[in-house]
């Protein structure tokens, strides 16, 4: 299952998805507010196996350092993210929003990667265009979208790294194939819904 929590600030959507059979979890862009979500993970009786992280901007990775501190959790992202994660622009952002530079992943991710959370096989599916190593999760009928894909919006790319092209790309032929019921579960909380679907999407997203 998906637990979403949302953040303190700005409207950011961390998730935990939880395999109940084996109470173990993954977190997904721990980025502030890390006290909680570690009680999160002690109040449901999970262990935390992975941090995972959709792509390398601040607000997404702040909290990487104090939950890999406190935790044995792997840290993981896409391989082509890895060297932005602590530029001198990211960490001085992180250090404004309360967070620190993040340690090293021990795992770097790819296109089709599967992550094993205990029973839960959770898909990485790589759609750069918001950073080259943007990626999203896909497990039963779930995506994570990080700052791909928002309610009714589309990650900005403006930034470092950033393509438009290939972010429409990326949504149209790796997400927008995907089941029409899929639920979407965004990055942010920019849209009329804390979550959708990609048949909501391709349907009615002004920006795809
Ligand atoms: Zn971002
Ligand atoms: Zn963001």
């Amino acid at each position: 299952m998906i637990f979403q929590k949302k953040l303190s600030k700005m409207a950011i959507f961390s998730y935990l998805i939880i395999d109940q059979q084996t109470n173990t979890c993954a977190l997904v862009d721990p980025a502030f507010d890390t006290k909680e979500l570690l009680d999160e993970i002690r109040n449901r009786g999970l262990h935390l196996k992975s941090v995972i992280n959709t792509h390398s901007h601040a607000d997404h990775i702040a909290g990487n350092a104090s939950i890999i501190d406190k935790s044995r959790a792997k840290l993981m992202i896409h391989r082509n993210d890895v060297r932005t994660m602590n530029t001198f622009m990211n960490k001085l952002f992180a250090r404004i929003l309360g967070g620190r530079k993040s340690p090293m992943p021990r795992r770097l991710l790819l296109d089709n990667d599967t992550i094993q959370i205990g029973t839960i096989k959770l898909k990485v599916i790589h759609t750069p265009g918001h950073t080259p190593g943007s990626i999203c999760l896909y497990t039963d009928g779930n995506l994570i979208t990080g700052d791909t894909l928002f309610v009714g919006a589309v990650g900005r790319t403006d930034l470092r790294g950033g393509s438009h092209q290939q972010l429409i790309n990326s949504i149209h032929k790796k997400l927008y194939t995907l089941p029409p019921e899929t639920i979407v579960w965004p990055g942010h909380d920019y849209g009329t819904m804390p979550s959708s679907t990609i048949q909501q999407e391709r349907e009615t997203n002004p920006m795809t």
